[in-house]
């Protein structure tokens, strides 16, 4: 099976690469293994140095590695670059704050002395998704690299580019050979692979059903999982909040990344009084994006990232628009080369329609009436997922006692749902488990090892 690179714009197959074979993989994973036998005695310092030359790299091929994304899986130029500097970020992030993150920490007992400390695990194997194709790879090598692990990467196949220029960053940045590595393998192979025993852990960012399969091996041979899976993100508007700020971020977050986002909200859950005149401003927001060509640096929203996700996409629009859905804006694929899908919007989206309960994983929203605050929080815990959801209310803390109540892993209070490096990321219910960045991220993939001396 070959790895293909195709340009979601235009249909064209870039380039293919052969998959490796897996006596390939399995040398590859022995060579990783004994690179962490030396990394794992290396000083903070010396790994910080390292990661912080890999955040120059980072910076410095910005326009490259934005471009790669562009053509391989049709990211805005413009979004592109800045999660190259997002990932900068998060090296830099853990270069400068590791240390103190895994420093012991004391503890009393019957000892004379006693302590916690946080020793590496080894080689953590990362299956990552094609949507943010360095950010999610960035978010989980920087922590674990500075935690003292090594890492080995399989990536979508759909994006072997960006996987190879992830490995040659690590490589530019000087650091030791085989410290972290990219398989050219598709997902046939990840089984074989958690079932080597130099693989520690395993962390996956993905679809619900590549988690349960990935979580079922790794469970079956033992080993720590972390999950990251998709999300279904509630955005409550109450009657008292800002109708126009609230509508415009709620374009935004729907629309990020085209529509392929884990956290981007999907069911816009309105209070009735301001249902109409949100609607309005909402749909205006959206019916403004830019749709085009990703290399263009005007566009906001370019094709999706696979002809075969984008027509499962349109089937949850048709589904749902047959079982009485109302369709407000777009719902079509446009008719040019490429996998573009419109800026779409569902309103009136009850039980029963796929609107409702499923992930939308494209640029489609679900509009939902209710009546009061109680009703809101009903219906938006009344899903599968618990990744992110917000609130939108002038009365902030009335917005901070409904977050309480909202089954997610996080929630912002009139504001976008994002990631950042100093705050824990990640899901409950079937959006996965464990955690990602922060302090709570580098721990994750560490022996809590406790010391008791006599
Ligand atoms: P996916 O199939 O879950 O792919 C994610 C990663 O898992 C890829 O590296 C994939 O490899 C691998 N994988 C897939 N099936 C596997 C299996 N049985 N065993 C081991 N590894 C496996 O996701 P997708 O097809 O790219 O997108 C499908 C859906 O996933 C989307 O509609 C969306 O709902 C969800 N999604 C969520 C996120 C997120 O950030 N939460 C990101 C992307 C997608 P191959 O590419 O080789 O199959």
């Amino acid at each position: 099976m070959a790895l293909e690179s195709i340009n979601p714009a235009t249909g064209e197959l870039l380039e293919k690469f052969d998959e490796w074979s897996p006596g390939k993989t399995q040398e590859t994973l022995a060579a990783v293994d004994l690179a962490w036998r030396d990394w794992r005695r290396t000083s903070f310092a010396e790994r910080a140095a390292n990661l912080r030359r890999a955040a120059q790299v980072l910076r410095q091929n910005k326009d490259e590695y934005a471009r790669i994304m562009a053509l391989e899986m049709g990211k805005p130029i413009t979004s592109g670059r800045a999660e190259v500097d997002k990932c900068a970020w998060v090296c830099d992030y853990y270069a400068e704050n590791a240390a103190a993150m895994l420093a012991d920490e004391p503890a009393q007992s019957d000892g004379s002395r006693s302590y916690v400390a946080f020793r590496p695990l080894g080689m953590i194997l990362a299956v990552m998704p094609w949507n943010f194709p360095f950010w999610q790879v960035f978010r989980f090598a920087a922590p674990a690299l500075m935690a003292g692990n090594t890492g080995v990467l399989k990536h979508s196949s759909n994006v072997p580019r960006c996987a190879l220029a992830i490995e040659d960053v690590f490589r530019q940045a000087g650091f030791p050979e085989n410290v972290f590595r990219t398989l050219m393998i598709g997902a046939n192979q990840v089984e074989t692979v958690i079932e080597n025993e130099l693989i520690k852990a395993v962390t996956l960012t993905g679809s619900e059903a590549a988690g349960r399969k990935v979580a079922a091996k790794a469970g079956e041979m033992l080993k720590k999982v972390v999950l990251e899976l998709g999300g279904s993100d509630p955005f409550i508007v109450l009657a008292d909040a800002d109708v126009e700020d609230s509508a415009e971020t709620a374009a935004k977050s729907r629309c990020i990344n085209s529509g392929q986002s884990c956290i981007a909200a999907k069911r816009f859950i309105i209070e009735a009084e301001i249902y109409d005149r949100w609607l309005e401003k909402f749909k205006d927001a959206m019916a403004a994006l830019v749709v085009g060509d990703p290399l263009n640096e005007q566009t906001q929203l370019g094709p999706q990232a696979r002809e075969d996700l984008m027509l499962e996409l349109h089937g949850q629009v048709e589904t749902s628009l047959a079982k009485g859905a109302e369709l407000l804006l777009g719902g079509k694929p446009l008719k040019r080369k490429g996998y573009f899908y419109p800026p779409t919007i569902l309103a009136e989206v009850k039980p029963g329609m796929p609107a409702y309960h499923e992930e939308l994983f494209g640029p489609v929203a679900s509009v939902i009436r209710v009546q009061n605050a109680e009703e809101a929080i009903e219906v938006a815990n009344a899903t599968l997922f618990g990744l992110g959801g917000s609130v939108w209310t002038r009365d902030s803390s009335k917005g901070e006692t409904l977050a309480a109540r909202i089954e997610a892993g996080a929630v912002f209070v009139n504001g976008l749902v994002k990631s950042d490096p100093r705050l824990p990321f990640g899901g409950i219910k079937n959006s996965g488990f464990g955690r990602e960045l922060s302090y709570f991220g580098i721990r994750q993939f560490v022996n809590i090892q406790t010391v008791w001396v006599k």
